[in-house]
């Protein structure tokens, strides 16, 4: 299951920005948002699963976690259509305007992005 090297990746991300900016009285991440690009055909569900377990003991545990979705963005390179495309599959990625499968130019829709994150201090 691929949400768990996202997970693992989202975690490891999160506590290293901490640390760089030197924070020293987190209590807590309280929430994070994501940007999910759909060709990631990432299952938000399994996501969530995987960073609650692995994020256990850590400042992220408990961390409410928001997804939003971003639509591929494709360049045909035989009709010239250029715009987003609607996922059906994950086998079937073809051209909206004319169809053709072969030479789509796949701009965006693999993106994993940790927008921001809430954190939570300790009280002075
Ligand atoms: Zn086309």
């Amino acid at each position: 299951m691929h949400e768990l090297s996202y997970a693992t990746s989202m975690l490891n991300t999160i506590l290293e920005t901490v640390k760089n900016h030197d924070f020293k009285n987190v209590k807590r991440v309280s929430k994070i948002n994501l940007e999910i690009g759909e060709l990631t055909f990432i299952n938000v569900e399994q996501l969530k699963f995987a960073f609650e377990v692995i994020s256990k003991s850590t400042i992220c545990e408990g961390a409410e976690i928001e997804v939003k979705f971003i639509k591929p963005y494709v360049i045909c390179g035989n009709c010239g259509y250029k715009g987003e495309l609607d996922v059906i599959d994950d086998l079937l990625i073809s051209c909206p305007k004319c169809g053709s499968p072969s030479s789509l130019k796949i701009e965006g829709g693999r993106e994993f992005n940790i927008k921001n994150i809430t954190v939570e201090f300790e009280d002075e």
